[in-house]
């Protein structure tokens, strides 16, 4: 390798580095992307420039060119992606965000097949790493495919149970390792090609019995889990092509990755190892026993009432903002509120939504500072305190079963303590239950009022009342 692909890499690196430095923050988040960018277009036009990557396959005859194939390939995934990107809808993200972890994972696989197919067998560190490259990609691959499936509510949403689990997931695991261990030996190219065989039948089959028991509500950490092993993936792959940048870029998605998913298991009081080896707990409906309480509605007209005499306001904003793309109205609604001289703050809860940030997102886009957004636990402590909780298209994030059920599935994953404020209003279209399919006992508490609708027409029109 010469000085100037040396160079070019360690350029790329620190455009990662501080592009991921600079995403740790919601106001530099776009320059971060940006800096990424610039690093990936180093890492691509490098790895292109290094004569060992096409080898020889750079002849005259477009067929049999590398580069032709490349750049084809590059015009092909870019035209996917951009026109991919510009249609989806922001609700649509975090399945989007869940389907390219699992390409990351699904690349990293076929890099060490294509190794495994084209190069001749290296010593054995690289040829175990190429084998955990196999192992790692097909987790998250058909992993992230399930989860990709589960939050875009189809077919495979259904599937949720894997009888005796732990033993099969722990026979597959050992499985896949003996087929790793196999194919590293110093064996024969038959037993060579049973091991990766073996390897990539067992963790294909993995990622799906790993994810498929994980409940709706725990999703976003096992997204946030699979991102990391797609990181870890191509980490291994750089070893096992001996490719610089790419143990590099690997090691920073898998530890970010990692981190990240610490994190959001933190803030739903699990364990990472509750999340993938604990039954799931069948999911509860409305109690049994004597007739269910009804919540009581309340008009947009009688709510302004209310809210003109609050002086202090919590907006907690879910999953229903985003449908709605009601976060405009929501920055015009607390405009009014603040001329009407009340303190008004968002309660951010982590998972609210559908990926992590989402309502961060959404509020910034919609120019509400960013030092009125502020996190659960910053706001409970002061939540008996506020005159009005209103509770914009949230659900499973305000569900006091999580603190009083223990027999609830959300049992112990702290939420936003709406039900403690004076008065709470909940916005909703209807008797809808949150991604989790549980029940809420706050809609029927004596100090909530449900405002039936769109999130977006109900604040809207919340807004025009001030006016009037
Ligand atoms: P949620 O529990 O999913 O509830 C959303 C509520 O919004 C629903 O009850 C729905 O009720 C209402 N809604 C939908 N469209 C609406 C509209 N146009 N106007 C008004 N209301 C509307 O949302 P959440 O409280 O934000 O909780 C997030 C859930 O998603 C958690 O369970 C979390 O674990 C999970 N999750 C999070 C992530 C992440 O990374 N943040 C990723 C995947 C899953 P109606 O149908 O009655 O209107």
């Amino acid at each position: 390798m010469n000085a100037a692909i040396i160079i070019a890499y360690m350029a790329s690196a620190i455009f990662f580095i501080r592009g991921i430095k600079l995403l740790g923050k919601a106001d530099t988040a776009r320059k971060g992307n940006f800096y990424s960018a610039i690093g990936m277009l180093i890492a691509v036009v490098t790895v292109l420039l290094e004569k060992d990557v096409l080898g020889s396959w750079t002849g005259a005859d477009v067929l049999h060119n590398g580069y032709a194939w490349a750049i084809a390939a590059v015009l092909v995934g870019s035209v996917i992606g951009v026109v991919w990107a510009k249609k989806v809808q922001m609700t649509e993200m975090p399945q989007l965000v869940a389907l390219l972890n699992g390409f990351g994972g699904l690349s990293s696989f076929l890099v060490a097949i294509a190794q495994y197919v084209t190069k001749p067998k290296g010593d054995a560190f690289t040829s175990a790493t190429l084998g955990l490259t196999i192992a790692i990609g097909a987790i998250a691959f058909t992993g992230s495919v399930i989860a990709w499936g589960k939050l875009a509510g189809n077919g495979i949403k259904k599937l949720n149970r894997i009888p005796a689990k732990n033993v099969v997931n722990a026979a597959l695991a050992l499985v896949g390792l003996a087929g790793v261990a196999l194919y590293a030996a110093p064996s024969g190219a038959k037993a060579e090609l049973a091991g990766i065989v073996v390897v990539s039948v067992a963790y294909l089959v993995l990622g799906l019995t790993l994810v498929i028991p994980v409940g709706g509500g725990d999703m976003p950490v096992v997204i946030s889990l699979l991102n990391a092993f797609s990181g870890l993936a191509a980490a291994f792959a750089g070893f096992a092509i001996n490719n610089t940048v790419l143990v590099v870029s690997g090691c920073l998605v898998g530890a970010s990755g990692l981190i990240l998913t610490l994190i959001m298991c933190k803030a739903m009081n699990k364990t990472m190892f509750k999340l993938l080896f604990a039954n799931p707990a069948a999911k509860k409906g409305a109690q049994a026993g004597g007739p269910a309480k009804e919540p009581r509605a309340l008009s947009v007209e009688d709510a302004y009432t209310i809210l003109e005499a609050a002086h202090n306001v919590v907006i907690i904003p879910g999953y229903g903002m985003a449908v709605a793309q009601a976060q405009h109205a929501v920055k015009e609604l607390c405009d009014k509120l603040e001329n009407n001289g009340a303190e008004v703050n968002f309660a951010i809860h982590p998972v609210a939504g559908r990926m992590p940030g989402h309502m961060n997102v959404l509020l910034a886009e919609a120019n509400v500072p960013y030092e009125q957004l502020k996190t659960a636990d910053e706001m409970n402590p002061q939540m008996s305190n506020v005159d009005v909780a209103i509770v914009i298209g949230a659900n499973d994030v305000v569900n006091p079963a999580a603190i009083e059920d223990q027999s609830s599935p959300i049992y112990g994953m702290p939420i936003v303590n709406a039900f403690e404020a004076h008065t709470v209003f909940v916005l909703k279209r209807g008797k809808g239950t949150g991604f989790s399919g549980l029940e809420n006992p706050l809609f029927t508490n004596d100090n909530t009022v449900m405002i039936y609708g769109d999130a977006k027409a109900t604040v809207t029109s919340l807004a025009a009342e001030f006016e009037e």
